[in-house]
């Protein structure tokens, strides 16, 4: 061979020019590292997604003609990313090294150690996935400074003409239709929700050799994977995505239920995953609900324009938001969140309801939707004063999807405002009481959501005072938040002491709640 190529797990994008067709002399190199599969601890069915993607993905390959070699983790024991591919370059004497531009910091440091140390030239090649070209980040993102997804957004539907009308308009008159997406799930939507697709795929190979190399892992080994783990997978759920899902993605998109079988997944296209490890490339998916929008009557601008701005929006924006503050990103704590994780996020055995049923969906699938990554599991969090490390660690280890690029943004970010403000204009802290409009949690949870105080009372109510009042100074002068001490200031001291007194209370028996 006279050309290594590296493909990573998450770069198994069937249209890059790398595999237009077969080139004699080229070898692709896809492996199971050590590293990869411990530098956090991983949900197993992550481990499981991952591995057999990539297993798949060389086999399509050499399917199509390709010359790859596949290492498992009883290859590359004791490999690093650097060494192994230095130490192959060197057994096939090859003249060059390509790489794929990887999404994450850390692999970028990597790479830079690779072209430092290999004695053959090294390049670096895009990977064609996302719709920002890498090179025009520095033009949209301003390090360590607040800019606002909408305002990126909106440039993107213009740049790439996606809903917008002939004399450049908004299709539908407007840019956002968030107010027609916040609606809570009545009882007479139960029945309607679509069960959701899923795959089993035998992964009891995998889970051996994860087991007999001591990967430690989030979450029990089951041996059939629901994940989509190849293209056709993927195109097969976007599908069904957009035939049974999207004519009410967008109104049920913040709604969460433990009433149906079906709640953990809702009207969500669970393409996450296939989209992080592009098997799906972004502007294939939004032009496939773009056409479902025009050619079905069933679903309207606000279902697939909530849609499109999860993908062009919010996921272009927090992959650019990554790259101009790394490193430092990984510094912030804007709010001094210094308290340890409580156990129950590894167990979900909690007696609040909301956390028993974002974690413990978490711990069986790998999979939250967003509203249960935001305002429960986030929000608790960040009104408890969890430090954002921690955070990350989890939400990086235990979700399918995660991959810090887009990990990290939305967690000590959004979730967290650990960065005091660069992505959410105001922290998302909430009380019970948003849980009791957007869920059907609180009716059976242990404790009340209408009380402040007292034994019963929900924890959330106090905390979030507690962290209102704690973070007042740098809170008080946002316009999107000033106005709420007021309703505080209006409460008589003593009522004011009894809600703190349960909030420190909660606090000190954190892992009791
Ligand atoms: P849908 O609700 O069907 O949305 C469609 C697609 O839009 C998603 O597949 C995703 O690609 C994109 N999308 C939606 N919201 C976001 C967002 N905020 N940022 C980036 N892309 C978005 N997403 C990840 O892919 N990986 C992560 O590690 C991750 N961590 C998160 C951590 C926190 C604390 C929060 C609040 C959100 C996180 N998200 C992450 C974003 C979002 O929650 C997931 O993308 C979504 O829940 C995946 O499920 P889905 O495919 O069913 O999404
Ligand atoms: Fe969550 Fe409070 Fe509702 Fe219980 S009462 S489910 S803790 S919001």
């Amino acid at each position: 061979y006279h050309t290594l190529r590296v493909v990573l797990g998450d770069q198994l994008n069937a249209a890059h020019k790398w595999f237009r067709k077969p080139e004699a002399g080229v070898l692709h190199l896809i492996a199971e590292l050590h590293p990869e599969a411990t530098y956090v601890k991983h949900h197993i069915q992550k481990l499981c997604a991952f591995f057999l993607a990539m297993e798949n993905f060389a086999k399509a390959l050499q399917d199509a003609g390709h010359h790859v070699q596949y290492l498992t983790l009883d290859d590359t024991q004791g490999q690093t990313l650097e060494s192994l591919v230095l130490g192959m370059a060197k057994a096939y004497q090859v003249s060059r090294i390509q790489l794929q531009r990887p999404d994450e910091y850390r692999v970028m440091m990597d790479y830079q150690a690779i072209a430092s140390n290999a004695s053959v030239p090294v390049s670096l090649t895009d990977t064609e996935h996302f719709m920002l070209p890498f090179e025009e980040i520095p033009r949209h993102f301003k390090a360590k400074t607040t800019i606002r997804m909408e305002h990126f957004y909106r440039k993107m539907r213009q740049r790439f003409n996606i809903l917008m009308e002939e004399d450049h308009s908004p299709v539908g008159g407007n840019w956002n239709y968030d107010n027609a997406n916040r609606q809570a799930l009545k009882q007479k939507d139960l029945a309607h929700i679509p069960e959701p697709l899923l795959f089993s795929h035998d992964v009891t190979h995998i889970v051996q050799r994860i087991e007999q190399h001591q990967i430690p892992y989030i979450g029990k080994a089951q041996t059939q994977l629901l994940w989509p783990v190849s293209r056709h997978d993927s195109l097969t759920l976007l599908q069904y995505f957009c035939d049974h899902l999207l004519p009410n993605f967008g109104r049920f998109q913040d709604a969460m239920t433990d009433q149906t079988p079906h709640g953990w997944s809702l009207y969500h296209s669970r393409l996450s995953f296939a989209l992080n490890s592009k098997m799906l490339h972004p502007s294939h998916v939004i032009k496939a609900a773009v056409l479902s929008y025009r050619y079905r009557k069933d679903i309207d601008i606000a279902q697939v324009e909530g849609f499109v701005r999860q993908i062009l929006g919010w996921r272009e924006y927090v992959r650019g938001m990554y790259w101009i503050n790394m490193p430092d990103y990984h510094e912030q704590n804007a709010l001094n969140a210094e308290r340890d994780l409580p156990e129950y996020f590894w167990t979900g055995d909690t007696k609040m309801n909301c956390l028993a049923n974002a974690i413990g969906q978490s711990l069986d699938y790998g999979y939250a939707h967003h509203i249960q990554r935001l305002m429960v599991t986030g929000n608790f969090c960040m009104l408890t004063g969890i430090h954002p490390d921690q955070v990350d660690e989890w939400y990086l280890g235990i979700y399918v999807d995660a991959i810090e690029w887009v990990e990290l943004p939305n967690t000590r970010s959004m979730s967290q405002f650990a960065d005091g403000g660069w992505v959410a204009s105001k922290p998302y802290a909430a009380s019970g009481s948003y849980i009791q409009k957007m869920s059907d949690y609180c009716s059976s949870c242990h404790y009340n959501v209408k009380e402040k105080v007292g034994e019963q009372a929900c924890p959330l109510n106090s905390l979030y005072w507690r962290f209102m009042i704690q973070h007042r100074d740098k809170l008080l002068k946002n316009p999107r938040i000033g106005m709420i001490y007021g309703n505080w200031d209006k409460q008589d001291k003593a009522q004011q002491d009894a809600v703190l007194e349960r909030a420190e209370w909660c606090l000190d028996n954190i892992e009791a709640l």
